[in-house]
Formats: C-alpha cells, sequence, structure tokens
C-alpha cells in the first residue's frame, strides 16, 4: 500500500518506524530476527535507510525493504539519496526496487562524503523526487527539519526549499529527530504558511546511551533543552537508568505530539526490540 493511503485511511496520528540495514562487514541476517519482532510492536509502515553510517549500499536497503513487507507482513519504504548516483543508478534501484514489490521511497540528497566527486546529476532531493515521478508509479516521501539544515542560509529559504520538494512530488515528510517539541510546532507553522500541506511525520529519537546522544548532536546539529541535558547527565553512568529515562523523555514527547494533532510519529528504533516494545506499549491506546 502507498503511504499516502496509510494517512488518508488512518485519519488519525501514523506510527511508523526507522531500521537501517547492518554493516556491510556483517551478514544482512544478523539482524532479521530484531527486525521482525520490531515489526511485531505494531507500526503502520516501516522505514529503511540507504548506507546511512557506513551501513551499505541499495541492494541491502532493497533486501531488508522486501524482508519487511514481504515476510513480516509491515508495509515498507526504502530510502534512496542521489548525491553520489547517475541518472542510470537511479533506473536500476529502481527497477530492483519494483522486482521486489517496493512502492514506497523516502527520496533524498544524502550527505557529500569526503573524498568523493559527487555526480551533479541530481542536485538536490527536489530533483530526484522529479525522476522517480516521471519513471513510474511510486508514492515519494522526503527529509524535513525543524532546526533548519545545516548548509540552509535560513529557516524562511529553507521552508521554500522544502515547498520545492512538495512541488516535486514529494506527498508526505519525515522530519529529522528533536527533542523540544515547541521547535517542531514553530516549524509547523513555517511549513503551513509556505502553503506546505502534506503530512509530516515527527521524527523521535530515544536516547539509550551516551555516546549516542553525542554523535547525533553532532551530526545533525539538534538542540538539547536543559530538562532533557539534566537527565542525561544524572544517569550517564548508569546505563539501565539512561535507558529507561531515554524512554520515558520520547513518550513524553510522543503524547504531547499526538495531543497536537500531529500527522505522525516516526519513531528512530536503532534496530532496537526493546526500545520499540516500550515506547510502543506505552502510547498504543493513543493511536
Ligand atoms: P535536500 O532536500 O536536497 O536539501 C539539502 C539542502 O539543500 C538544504 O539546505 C536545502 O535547504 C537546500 N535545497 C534544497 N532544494 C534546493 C533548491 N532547489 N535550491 C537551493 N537549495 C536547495 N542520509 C542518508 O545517507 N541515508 C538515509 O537513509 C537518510 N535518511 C534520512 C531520513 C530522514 C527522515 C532525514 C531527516 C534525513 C536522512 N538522511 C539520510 C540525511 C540526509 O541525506 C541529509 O540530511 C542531507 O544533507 C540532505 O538530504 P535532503 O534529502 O534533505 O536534501
Amino acid at each position: 500500500m502507498k503511504i499516502a493511503e496509510i494517512f488518508k485511511n488512518k485519519g488519525k496520528t501514523v506510527f511508523s518506524f526507522e531500521v537501517f540495514p547492518p554493516k556491510k562487514t556483517s551478514p544482512i541476517e544478523s539482524v532479521y530476527s530484531k527486525l521482525e519482532e520490531i515489526c511485531t510492536y505494531g507500526p503502520d509502515f516501516v522505514s529503511v535507510t540507504y548506507g546511512a553510517g557506513g551501513t551499505g549500499s541499495h541492494s541491502r536497503t532493497c533486501e531488508i525493504a522486501s524482508k519487511v513487507k514481504n515476510n513480516f507482513g509491515v508495509e515498507a519504504v526504502a530510502h534512496l539519496t542521489c548525491v553520489n548516483s547517475t541518472k542510470q543508478d537511479i533506473d536500476e534501484n529502481l527497477k530492483d526496487l519494483r522486482a521486489h514489490g517496493i512502492e514506497n521511497i523516502l527520496a533524498l540528497r544524502g550527505d557529500y562524503t569526503e573524498g568523493v566527486e559527487p555526480k551533479n546529476e541530481f542536485l538536490y532531493a527536489s530533483d530526484l523526487c522529479t525522476y522517480i515521478k516521471s519513471k513510474g508509479d511510486f508514492d515519494i516521501g522526503g527529509a524535513c527539519y525543524p532546526e533548519v539544515h545545516t548548509e540552509a542560509k535560513d529557516e524562511v529559504e529553507d521552508v521554500l526549499n522544502l515547498k520545492k520538494k512538495v512541488d516535486s512530488g514529494a506527498e508526505h515528510l519525515i522530519s529529522q529527530l528533536f527533542f523540544d517539541n515547541s521547535v517542531f510546532y514553530r516549524f509547523i507553522e513555517r511549513t503551513k504558511i509556505a502553503g506546505i500541506n502534506v503530512p509530516i511525520e515527527a521524527g523521535i529519537m530515544p536516547v539509550t546511551n551516551k555516546s549516542q546522544i553525542e554523535r547525533m548532536v553532532l551530526m545533525c546539529g539538534a538542540s538539547l533543552p536543559a530538562k532533557f541535558s539534566k537527565i542525561m547527565q544524572k544517569y550517564e553512568n548508569n546505563p539501565d537508568a539512561l535507558r529507561d529515562a531515554g524512554i520515558a523523555y520520547a513518550v513524553e514527547q510522543i503524547v504531547d505530539l499526538i495531543a497536537n494533532g500531529a500527522d505522525g510519529i516516526h519513531l528512530y528504533t536503532m534496530n532496537n526490540p526493546y526500545v520499540a516494545k516500550k515506547i510502543s506499549e506505552a502510547v498504543k491506546n493513543l493511536l
């Protein structure tokens, strides 16, 4: 089923998960049992990242997305980046996705990799949206940034670029992670002013260990509210307490987002079935 249909049919907050393929050095089967369990916790769909954090490339994304959809019985979205791809590469990726019955794509530009010359056939995710749209009947999603994309001059420029992505075919959006809901609500106001009327899911990352926080903040520049930093500092040397506090914080964010009418919650599960289970159980009666 197309993700746009899920938003239309559900009529209330959509609940979805993100998972990632294993590192190239690990066999792909090494994540199957975790992902199978994660899929039992009731997501409306599961998205599978593409080559993020050195985890490999398209074939693994496609294979995991196919497993999610065809074996674990949950609708799947394959992430697809274009910065290092030619049109011919993308044609092959689309062919592969079609062959595996995947009909939903999260169209991304991707980050520039040091030492790798970008192919320059797609400059922005909106170029990829236009291209995918011209090629066939895929549902297309896009990424968005409540705290502004790191390369954008300011929030006005960023939201106007986001509008171009929606006009190029992105039918729904998933946000970068954030820890302060008021940042998300201000972003939603900006999208409304810019005339963006597609569903926007809030990206929620339950923080379960100290190095994860440091890495995330470095990578995406998410601001940390004082309340969040206090909790993390207090429990940084107690892994079980930090994990439970991270889950509780994420649940509190999600409850507030649902109460404020968020179109969707996209949970960054980090392939962790325990976290997916605890959060799903805590919010299932609210969805
Ligand atoms: P774009 O939408 O192209 O935006 C990139 C920058 O260009 C922004 O600053 C934007 O304001 C600007 N811009 C956009 N269009 C125009 C235009 N027409 N003219 C001028 N400027 C423009 N990375 C991965 O490698 N693999 C993944 O699986 C992955 N999944 C992600 C999932 C989510 C939900 C999110 C939020 C991010 C994900 N990323 C992933 C990271 C993403 O690839 C990076 O953030 C990347 O830097 C930008 O990708 P984008 O698709 O948002 O780019």
